[in-house]
């Protein structure tokens, strides 16, 4: 590998600009380019649906480095430059710019992108996606002042997230949702219920077990949203949060292994010699799960772009991280911890109506997942039940007597 080869990293979002910041830690005092389709400073997404969203948080706070950090750690960060194509044989990546970057190695920390809505009407002005400042620039700007009628299509995170965002600014709220519970698919019916409680005790209009067919408008903009149940729900806005898909088009032309993300091993290394994933684009094998998990969380891509790095300089990395997620709405402040699967029974410790509270998904007695609500510093013994594998006892495991470290078997 000649010396003089950079290395790449396209995607500056989180795990891109941690993992710049890992490779300068680890001492690498070659050339870094970080390259990044938008025209902003790499940021955290988190505030976006929240704090930044409710004008409680600055633009600035939600940077991953500060403006001067990068020519600071001579780190060549190319914002609004879009990365078209990957040569994995001659270790090139093409760049909208025309021009041609030769890797001596390349991290693909891409993302994901919000899916679209596929109804007609979806390309109305007025239905607003959640991904990027941009779009928290314009739906902050809607939403600020109250007054509107929201309806948000999708009860999952970030349907939840902006939902909540948006009552607390004062405006009407109606989510719709085509399975029988918000956030089904991570919480289950019964867990879920108890979000969906949480949104109608502050005035959400939530109708799940309903399908969007499609979005009306007057004028260009949307005016209402038609559901299997209602001929036109009023509309001055629509906030879709239906699920987003991996960016993994540059991986799958250069023929890397992609399957639902760019397939790594547990070292983030890819298909192809000298390109490693991480974060929300990557498919990593997860020895703690024995399967491939792709994680569409702030942690992942904390964590993630870091250990990619290590790998890049040919350390030894296992990224082998019990999954974590966290959240806030209203006055409730969330962490999840693990994998659920829908088959999975569910214990809770602690008061579920006054939203203080420890949940617990088992599978075969042992404990995929824990989530805890407005109860804190439990991440640590949550995960260590999850990496133990042992088989708990459910009416324990219920009792808030019980010190969580007695039944991983430490305390
Ligand atoms: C509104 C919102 C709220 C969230 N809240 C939470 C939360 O509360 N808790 C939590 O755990 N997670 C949350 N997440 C998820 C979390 O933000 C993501 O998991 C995280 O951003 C993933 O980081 P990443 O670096 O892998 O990808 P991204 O943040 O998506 O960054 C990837 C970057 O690469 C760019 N890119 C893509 N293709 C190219 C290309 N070809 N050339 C150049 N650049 C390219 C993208 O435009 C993007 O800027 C939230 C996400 C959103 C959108």
């Amino acid at each position: 590998m000649p010396a003089a080869d950079p290395f790449v990293i396209v995607g500056a979002g989180l795990a891109g600009a941690k993992a710049a910041e890992a490779l300068r830690a680890e001492g690498f005092d070659g050339p870094v380019v970080l390259v990044g389709d938008e025209p902003e400073l790499p940021y955290e997404r988190p505030p976006l649906s929240k704090g930044y969203l409710l004008g409680t948080v600055e633009r600035e706070e939600a940077r991953v480095h500060d403006e001067g950090w990068y020519a600071e750690h001579d780190v060549d960060l190319r914002t609004g430059v879009r990365a078209t194509g990957l040569d994995p044989a001659g270790h090139r990546v093409e760049l909208a710019t025309g021009e041609s970057v030769r890797y001596g190695s390349l991290l693909l920390a891409t993302g994901s992108a919000p899916r679209r809505l596929p109804v007609p009407g979806a390309d109305l002005d007025g239905v607003r996606y959640l991904r990027t400042l941009a779009d928290a620039d314009r739906l902050r700007a809607d939403l600020t002042g109250g007054g509107r009628r929201v309806v948000v299509v999708g009860a999952g995170w970030i349907g939840m997230e902006a939902a909540a965002a948006a009552r607390t600014l004062g405006n009407e709220v109606t989510v719709v949702e085509p399975q029988p519970a918000p956030l089904l698919g991570v919480l289950g019916r019964e867990l879920g219920g108890v979000f969906a409680q949480l949104h109608r005790d502050h005035g959400v209009d939530l109708f799940t077990s309903t399908t969007v067919r499609e979005l009306r408008g007057t004028g260009g903009r949307v005016s209402a949203v038609a559901t299997d149940r209602h001929a036109g729900l009023p509309a001055d806005l629509v906030v879709v949060g239906v699920g987003v898909t991996p960016n993994a088009e540059l991986a799958a032309t250069a023929g890397l292994e992609v399957q639902n993300g760019v397939v790594t091993d547990a070292t983030l290394r890819t298909s192809a010699p000298g390109v490693c994933a991480a974060g929300d684009v990557a498919a990593a094998f997860s020895p703690l799960f024995g399967r491939h998990l792709r994680v569409e969380h702030w942690a992942n891509a904390l964590h993630g772009g870091p250990a990619a790095a290590r790998a890049m300089l040919g350390q030894e990395v296992l990224h082998d991280r019990v999954p974590y997620f966290f959240t806030d709405q209203y006055d409730w402040g969330m962490e999840y911890s693990g994998v659920a699967s829908p088959d999975d029974t569910v214990v809770c410790r602690g008061d579920v109506e006054g939203g203080a509270f420890l949940a617990f998904w088992l599978s075969g007695g042992r404990v995929t997942a824990g989530m805890n609500v407005n109860v804190w510093d439990v991440t640590e013994p949550v995960q260590a039940l999850i990496r133990s594998r042992r088989p708990v006892d459910p009416a324990r495991l219920a009792d808030a007597d019980v010190p969580l470290e007695e039944l991983v078997g430490t305390g």
